[in-house]
């Protein structure tokens, strides 16, 4: 069954089964289709081709009926959070093309040369065309784009990755039928829309007949908000990147006694340390922790594994697992020959998860993606091994620096940090002097120690990784923090952090 099906029979099988909760307001599987139709019926009379369409907004139950409008019209949607820059989404607009704008946002909408139905417009437009619907041939599928997700480009400009609805039902078959996942359970949903691994609670939770519970930004920077929220959820499970419930762990409560129904744990995004593994399966002894790996190129995710007890004394870097059945994974060395196992090299992701490429840049999908055997395939720009079948994750190769001479990853510094025993979470930081490398800074978040003294913890943890990294790798500096801050996507924020230390 195609997966605008999947979604709508819950309508017909369970109407008022809530399919997203945000705060006090909720929508329905019924809603969601009445509404989407109507939608979708406006678009294809507005809009006779296929050209993109841009929703803007953060966590608004509106957002899902957009998406699926778009996509039952025959167009890709694109996700523009409320915390993109007005001009990057006026680049946004440009690069896709897009005509049409839907803001369920509820607030004030960027002025864009597109036009855009806000919030009473749209609400007129259900109104309208309730009962309507256009046909289902004129929706998306199989090669045709189902989203683009807009990533951030090493050149500052965005690059718009096309995801088709082959992609997309690849990741979500795999996620229903290798992730124990059971229908009518509650997903968390912490991610903005316009980050990727929102679409691994979205569609999963759609089309198992699920309950996305919503939690914006404004709830993530009030914790006793986000607490609240969370006690009263139900989560059965949770998907996040790890600096996420890095942050979660630091609030005592949070565990099996506050989300007494969670099951999984999804991670995806940045490294899933050990430390932060182990102390979510001592607070919830009945949940499966689930650690994914994948860029937004290749659908969300395309590795697997559970991070078992086993796993957790086995591994100090934990991998990130198997790959899905229907794609394969290289690792390719400099001179573009397979690496052996336990070898390491680029990682090469090859199958249907991987996009088309690029919206309307050429030249960038030629240089990242390519042909392996007749089969899509995306060079991740990752680090990467192989030890039977397990995939382990090596940091960034574009992560590099020249530091007096030596050229280091600072990702594998980072890597070999977390391996200590007293580092909970570390972000290592080139600090420059006259626009050159001067020294490296590494910002720590300590596990519980007996040290009275900063200088006793750094010499400890040196002496740890002095035995790992060369003497030029080791930071000069240790800054202790309670928590590292985060981007909007919830990953660690670099930026945020260095021009804290710089000021
Ligand atoms: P994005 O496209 O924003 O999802 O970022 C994808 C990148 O995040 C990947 O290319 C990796 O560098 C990193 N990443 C994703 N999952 C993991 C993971 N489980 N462990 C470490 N890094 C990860």
């Amino acid at each position: 069954m195609k997966l605008l099906e999947q979604i709508d029979q819950w309508a017909a099988s369970h109407p008022n089964q809530p399919a997203f909760v945000w705060r006090d307001q909720q929508l329905t599987y019924g809603q969601l289709k009445t509404y989407s139709d109507a939608l979708a019926h406006w678009i294809a009379n507005e809009y006779n081709d296929d050209t993109p369409i841009m929703v803007y907004g953060h966590m608004q139950p509106e957002m899902l009926v957009c998406f699926l409008a778009c996509v039952k019209a025959g167009h890709a949607y694109i996700p523009v959070d409320m915390s993109i820059p007005q001009e990057r989404i006026v680049r946004i607009a440009e690069n896709s093309g897009a005509k049409l704008m839907l803001a369920p946002a509820g607030v004030s909408v960027p002025d864009l040369p597109v036009r855009t139905a806000d919030m009473s417009e749209l609400k007129d437009i259900f109104s309208t065309y309730q009962n309507q619907a256009p046909a289902s041939e004129l929706a998306v599928q199989g090669e045709d784009n189902f989203y683009i997700i807009y990533t951030s480009g090493s050149t500052g400009n965005p690059k718009g990755v096309q995801i088709t609805h082959d992609c997309l039902s690849s990741f979500v078959n795999w996620m229903t039928e290798d992730f124990n996942l059971q229908t009518g359970q509650v997903f968390l949903n912490q991610a903005p829309f316009s980050f990727d691994l929102s679409v691994m609670d979205l569609y999963p939770s759609l089309v198992t007949g699920g309950t996305l519970w919503a939690i914006d930004k404004d709830m993530i920077a009030k914790p006793k908000e986000l607490f609240a929220s969370l006690a009263q959820s139900g989560i059965e499970v949770w998907t996040s990147t790890p600096s996420f419930a890095e942050m979660c762990l630091m609030e005592p409560s949070f565990s099996e006694g506050m989300l007494p129904s969670l099951r999984t744990f999804l991670f995806c995004g940045e490294v899933l340390s050990n430390d932060a593994a182990r102390q979510l399966s001592q607070r919830f002894p009945s949940a499966a922790i689930m650690n994914t790996y994948g860029p937004t190129e290749a659908t969300v995710a395309v590795t697997e594994i559970e991070v078992t007890r086993d796993i957790l004394e086995q591994y100090r870097s934990l991998p990130v697992g198997r790959c899905k059945k229907d794609c394969r994974i290289l690792i390719m060395k400099e001179d573009g020959t397979v690496a052996e196992d336990g070898e390491k090299g680029e990682i090469v992701i090859v199958g249907p998860s991987v996009s088309k490429g690029y919206l309307g840049s050429p030249e960038l999908t030629e240089k990242a993606f390519t042909v392996i055997d007749g089969e899509r395939a995306y060079k991740t720009g990752d680090a990467g091994y192989i030890i039977d079948g397990l995939l382990f994750y090596n940091g960034r190769l574009d992560f590099q620096i020249k530091l007096h001479g030596y050229r280091m990853e600072l990702e594998e510094i980072e890597h070999h940090l977390r391996t200590s025993t007293y580092v909970q979470a570390a972000v290592v930081l080139p600090i420059k002097k006259d626009d050159k490398y001067d020294y490296l800074l590494a910002v720590i978040v300590p596990t519980e120690h007996s040290f009275e003294k900063e200088f006793q913890l750094t010499s400890a943890i040196k002496k740890e990784i002095g035995a790992l990294l060369p003497n030029y790798m080791i930071p000069r500096k240790f800054m202790y923090q309670s928590s590292i801050p985060m981007t909007a996507n919830g990953k660690a924020d670099r930026k945020k952090l260095l021009s804290e230390v710089t000021a």
